[in-house]
């Protein structure tokens, strides 16, 4: 099933979360067949970010958003584990700092987006900025509402300097929501997990959807497509995730670099002479030729020793007779 095609908000359209079902789980029924279905995907995962941190030329943006519970952090657990913590970061957007909120908006952004080479995942992002922003009226509506334009070109900049940037909406129902906040309730190593505010949350659903609609309508581009992932199922998200990172990783078409060295030279140079040196201390036959050969080699290096201290010698003879001649011009030059 291609789920890009099936998630992915065309550039210019306007989405309607209502119309989109959380519980979704295309041609899947159960987790067994998801998670069966997801191996291989995180086989290419981890394929792909090795060859992408080997090139060392495109890197990789992704962008996760959610209401509070919507599984920003299970997708990181859960899907880019998959990726070597060398070449990976993961970063967390909260309540801007005091330093932070003294900058622009994109500043702490702009600081944690990937180099070359490297996968940066985004929990949370710059999209707080158009979202509890505005539904809290952190920021005057002149202000957020200049930011969506900013964004665009932000990301396009990002694009046109080799980053991939996939960003992904999880979209749960405000049921699921309480029946996670619930579980946290019944465990106690998430008891720090809960929040009173997660609940006077909850009252501003209308309104959250009202933002992420217009976010994710006004600023799903070519170069920064967003993708609503149905994620009431978890095993549907984590799959569905995993499918369109690994399809897209591969549509980058990272190789590994050419060699530097000339591998068969390096492998004759030290390789082979020192198996050689070692032999095999079974093979008796093979130690004898070992001998022989190490024989046969010390009397080249002899041989090559001497070569070498004649040819110095004559050098040197050489020099000497160039200096005296020099010297010997220059006292007749004097008398
Ligand atoms: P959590 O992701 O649950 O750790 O919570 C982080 C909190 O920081 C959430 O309530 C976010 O809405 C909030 N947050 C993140 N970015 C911003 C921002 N730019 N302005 C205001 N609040 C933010
Ligand atoms: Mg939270």
């Amino acid at each position: 099933m291609d789920y890009q095609k099936l998630f992915k908000v065309e550039p210019g359209t306007k989405v309607d979360l209502d119309k989109i079902d959380p519980r979704f789980t295309a041609n899947h029924s159960n987790k067994v067949s998801a998670e069966t279905e997801m191996a291989k995907y995180t086989r290419s995962l981890c394929d792909l970010q090795y060859l992408l941190y080997a090139e060392n030329k495109k890197s990789l943006l992704i962008c996760l958003q959610a209401l509070d519970a919507g599984g920003k952090d299970g997708t990181i657990n859960h899907v880019f584990t998959a990726f070597n913590p060398q070449g990976t970061r993961v970063y967390g957007f909260k309540i801007p700092t005091k330093e932070e909120a003294e900058h622009d908006f994109l500043w702490r952004v702009h600081k944690r987006v990937p180099a070359k080479g490297e996968v940066s995942i985004f929990n949370r992002s710059h999209y707080e900025d158009v979202l509890v922003v505005r539904v809290h009226n952190l920021a005057p509506k002149d202000v957020w509402s200049k930011r969506y334009e900013a964004i665009i070109d932000f990301e396009k900049d990002l694009a046109d300097n080799g980053t991939k940037i996939l960003k992904f909406y999880l979209h749960i129902s405000p049921d699921e929501q309480l029946r996670r906040f619930e579980q946290r309730l019944n465990d106690p190593t998430r008891h720090w997990k809960i929040s009173e505010y997660d609940y006077s949350e909850r009252e501003l659903w209308k309104e959250y959807m009202k933002a992420y609609e217009d976010a994710l309508s006004k600023t799903s581009t070519k170069y920064a497509p967003w993708y609503i992932i149905p994620a009431d199922r978890k095993w549907f998200r984590n799959l569905a995730i995993s499918k369109i990172v690994a399809e897209t990783m591969e549509g980058l078409n990272s190789k590994t670099p050419k060699p530097t060295v000339d591998i068969e030279e390096i492998r004759t140079k030290y390789h082979n002479a020192a198996t050689e040196e070692k032999g095999d201390p079974h093979n008796k036959k093979a130690q004898k030729k070992d001998k022989g050969k190490k024989k046969k080699r010390a009397a080249q290096q002899a041989e090559q020793k001497l070569k070498d201290e004649k040819k110095k010698k004559k050098k040197e003879k050489k020099e000497e007779k160039k200096a005296a001649k020099e010297n010997k011009g220059q006292n007749q030059d004097k008398g």
